[in-house]
């Protein structure tokens, strides 16, 4: 059964924020409680600027051919395309030190369109780069600051429902086609996709595609890989036509090749998308277990005994501490509500888990309680539907967050992967403690938060989130988040994950990537790469190049 219905007030009319999350003059302001949680651990921060993009000159574009369609050298429609979301991509935003913009923005609305811009590209050189919704965090839609001319592909023009096949429940949508778009058209006819990714609101199903996303609720609806049944890549050199197929033995599936390739194997312009009814509610539950430990074998035990959650989340002690803080704050329940946990056995290392279920309303009240039954000798103490049904409304509106610690001068970065459940206590161990060292001389340990989310049989995803004082000098600030970021990955493949379970590689990983896919493998994604885009025009920064980009 799928997702009850979920909207989103993005329209039209709202103006994109050019160096922070989401649309201007909106935010998520953070809490008294929050900042004085993080100046206790970290001190005192010094704010960080905000530059005013109106009256600065941009180095002049390239002079470029006739693309054959729509282009833009705008100096503020090509800033607008030149970083995605990461932690140094609002760095160079905000202080205006972005190193490199495309020098022109181009908008194909078809096939053809799209074909003479790549035939452009072969024959002059040009860089080429697949642009979704730009949310990409891991420096994928970038122009590289070694590159050739550099035209941006803006995917807007392949937007909307193009075919619903209600007798099979597959629906075929343009891959610039936005979450909420995608979620309007589909749910005016009864229908979802019931990918929520907390990106949602900016990011596109091509995006998805290239990035192999997850969404919030991969537990009960799957992963994009799940979602796809067919799709349409238009290559350099040719064109890859996938039909919506339920399954097949026709050989290896090149479907799995074209999810995760990132804009390096072809722009991917339609998809055709296996979606469900609505359905008629949905229930998030919290519950407290005593410790992580706790908490990780409930989570295990929840999926290996196939309990049809649609959504399952477990914070760790620090995550917990913090959302506590924030929820409960200066409550003058809060010490009563503590002393009524305490009763029941839930001390400082209490642990928050979310717990999902949708459906007919009978499914969801059967699925909470198989939940209860399975979690029960695991400590937990059920908190009710409240702390869910915030985190439902707020869950995308949590990204503007990050912005509002930039102001006063906090530094804040996520990171994720995964593991087999054997390996989670070595992974959470050895990436928290890689992370919690002291972001820079004389500052104070970083402090990191965790969460399991994403669960499958035989492994899980984790997701850390850290904070540190933002340097003012954004040099400084981008360095010292790459040295972070370098020993976060080193990390990672030091205890056995994978470098991304839903961000992707883009640039930020892509050195690291042979060590995952071993050299054989990873020749043979740059095989394939040689003979859809042969002359290597479409995106080489990211996926199979070694270079380290992460202070640029
Ligand atoms: C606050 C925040 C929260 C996030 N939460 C999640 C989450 O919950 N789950 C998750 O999976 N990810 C998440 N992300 C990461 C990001 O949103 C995903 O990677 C998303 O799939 C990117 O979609 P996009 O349309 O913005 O793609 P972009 O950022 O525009 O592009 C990403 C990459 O794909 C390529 N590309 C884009 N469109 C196409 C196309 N049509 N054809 C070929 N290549 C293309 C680009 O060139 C680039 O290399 C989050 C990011 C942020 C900033």
């Amino acid at each position: 059964m799928g997702h009850s219905k979920i909207t989103s007030s993005a329209s039209a009319d709202r103006q994109l924020r050019l160096d922070g999350w989401g649309f201007v003059g909106e935010g998520f302001a953070a809490s008294s409680e929050l900042l004085a949680w993080l100046t206790e651990r970290l001190g005192r921060p010094q704010p960080f600027g905000s530059f005013d993009p109106a009256g600065a000159e941009a180095p002049a574009p390239a002079t470029l051919p006739d693309l054959g369609c729509a282009t833009s050298i705008e100096s503020l429609d090509r800033l607008a395309h030149a970083r995605g979301r990461g932690f140094p991509d609002l760095v160079r935003l905000r202080s205006g030190t972005v190193p490199r913009l495309p020098d022109a923005v181009a908008r194909p609305v078809d096939d053809r369109e799209l074909e003479a811009v790549l035939t452009a590209g072969n024959r002059e050189g040009l860089r080429i780069i697949p642009w979704g919704g730009g949310t990409s965090v891991t420096g994928g839609v970038n122009p590289p600051t070694d590159a050739a001319p550099v035209v941006t592909v803006d995917l807007a023009g392949f937007s909307g429902l193009e075919h619903l096949d209600e007798v099979s429940g597959l629906a075929t949508l343009g891959a610039g086609t936005t979450g909420p778009a995608l979620e309007a058209a589909l749910q005016a006819k009864g229908w979802t996709l019931g990918h929520f990714p907390q990106s949602w609101e900016l990011s596109t199903l091509g995006g998805w595609i290239a990035t192999r996303s997850a969404g919030q609720e991969s537990l009960g609806m799957g992963r994009i890989e799940d979602l796809v049944a067919g799709l349409d890549l238009t290559a350099p050199a040719g064109r890859l036509s996938l039909p919506a197929l339920p399954a097949s033995a026709a050989g290896p599936d090149l479907r799995q090749l074209v999810l995760g390739s990132e804009g390096r194997f072809g722009v991917i312009t339609r998809a055709a998308l296996r979606v469900r009814p609505l359905a008629d509610c949905q229930r998030v539950e919290a519950v407290l277990v005593p410790d992580w430990a706790s908490g990780v074998a409930a989570s295990r035990a929840l999926v290996q005994g196939d309990v049809p959650l649609q959504l399952l989340r477990l914070s760790d002690a620090s995550e917990t501490q913090v959302a506590m803080t924030v929820g409960l704050g200066r409550s003058r329940f809060a010490p009563l509500v503590r002393g009524w946990l305490k009763l029941r056995g839930i001390g400082d290392q209490a642990c928050l888990m979310l717990l999902g279920a949708s459906g007919s309303h009978r499914h969801a009240e059967t699925t909470l309680e198989a939940a209860r039954t399975v979690t029960r000798p695991h400590g937990t103490v059920w908190l009710g539907a409240g702390p869910g049904r915030h985190w439902l409304a707020d869950r995308f509106r949590h990204p503007y967050l990050r912005d509002g610690l930039f102001d006063v001068g906090f530094g804040t970065e996520t990171l994720e992967t995964a593991v087999p459940w054997s390996g989670v206590d070595r992974l959470y161990r050895t990436v928290g403690e890689a992370l919690s060292q002291p972001s820079g001389d004389g500052e104070a340990p970083t402090p990191v938060l965790c969460h399991l989310s994403h669960p499958y049989r035989d492994g899980v995803s984790l997701y850390f989130t850290f904070f540190f004082r933002c340097p003012q000098d954004p040099d400084l600030a981008v360095a010292r988040w790459a040295e972070m970021k370098r020993r976060a990955n080193d990390a990672i493949q030091a205890a056995g994950g994978t470098l991304s379970h839903h961000h992707g590689i883009g640039a930020w990983h892509a050195p690291w990537l042979p060590q995952e896919t071993g050299d054989d493998g990873w020749r043979v994604l740059r095989q394939v790469a040689k003979e859809l885009d042969p002359h290597g025009i479409l995106n080489p920064h990211v996926l199979l190049d070694r270079t380290d980009r992460l202070e640029e």
